[in-house]
This record gives C-alpha cells, sequence and structure tokens, in this order.
C-alpha cells in the first residue's frame, strides 16, 4: 500500500485541512511555502496520467475549497501536480501541491543535476537562459 494510501486509512498521522467521502487534503511534511498542501483522491490513482476526467471533476470543486479554507484564494496560489520521471514524482499517488501564503518565485525549473545526456544537457540550459542564447547575425 502506497503512504498517501495509508495517511487515507489513518495508518500514518497528517494534519488534515479539509476532507469528504472521497478527498483528502493535508499538510505537505516538508513544506516549501507557508501554505504548502497536498490534496489527493482517497482512491489509489497512479498519476494525472491515469485519472479519469469525472474524478477530476469532483476533485477540481474539492480543491477550490481548500483554497478557501485556507484563505489563499483572493491572495492567489499555485497549484502543481507532478507526473513521472520528468516530473519528478514521488509518491505514485496522484496528489496537487497547494502553495501558497506568501509571493512565490518561479524558478529555472530544469535540473541540471539530473543524469541526462551531456549534449541534452547542454542545449536544455542555453534555451532555458537568455543570457547564454546566441546573438543572430543580421
Ligand atoms: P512529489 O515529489 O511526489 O510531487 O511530492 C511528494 C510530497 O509528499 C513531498 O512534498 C513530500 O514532502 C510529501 N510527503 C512525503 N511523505 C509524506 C508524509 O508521510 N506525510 C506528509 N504529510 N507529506 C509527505
Ligand atoms: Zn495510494
Amino acid at each position: 500500500m502506497c503512504i498517501f494510501c495509508k495517511i487515507v486509512n489513518n495508518e500514518i498521522p497528517s494534519n488534515v485541512v479539509l476532507e469528504n467521502k472521497k478527498f483528502l487534503a493535508f499538510q505537505d511534511i516538508n513544506p516549501k511555502a507557508p501554505t504548502h498542501i497536498l490534496i489527493i483522491p482517497k482512491v489509489h490513482v497512479e498519476s494525472f496520467n491515469e485519472v479519469e476526467p469525472k474524478i477530476m471533476k469532483k476533485m477540481t470543486k474539492f480543491i477550490q475549497d481548500v483554497t478557501k479554507k485556507a484563505s489563499i484564494e483572493q491572495s492567489g496560489y499555485r497549484l502543481i501536480t507532478n507526473i513521472g520521471e520528468d516530473g519528478g514524482q514521488e509518491v505514485k499517488h496522484l496528489h496537487f501541491h497547494l502553495l501558497g501564503g506568501a509571493k512565490l518565485a518561479w524558478p529555472d525549473l530544469i535540473d541540471t543535476s539530473a543524469k541526462i545526456d551531456t549534449a541534452t544537457k547542454n542545449d536544455a540550459v542555453q534555451k532555458s537562459n537568455p543570457h547564454t542564447k546566441k546573438k543572430v547575425k543580421k
């Protein structure tokens, strides 16, 4: 059973923010912002790749309710779901990170320490950094 299924089953404790029959919102154990809440379906779904649209329909409303409960719906927030290897998904149970409570940075997201071949890495770094972009001669 995955770690988030254990949280749903109360086998692992969590700080619950909001809950209903189908969804659970709880505090991330390693917060990256003043508000960092994880929102999951109680049913085990591996990632956004596998989720049925009918679950997302209900989950959308639940996420909106969580933003209100956390009082960040007016100040703004970021909603992130990591998927698979390149997405950096560590827990293989669909979850949305709800981040807010402060002005959030929008960092360069390419992980240059990742084990990708050098040519791809150099290309990615160059494309991502406006200072290294080659000037086109006219
Ligand atoms: P991912 O990298 O899969 O998108 O995010 C997994 C998130 O789950 C991370 O932000 C991590 O801090 C959080 N997390 C991992 N284990 C636990 C746990 O046992 N309890 C809680 N509350 N959060 C966890
Ligand atoms: Zn699970």
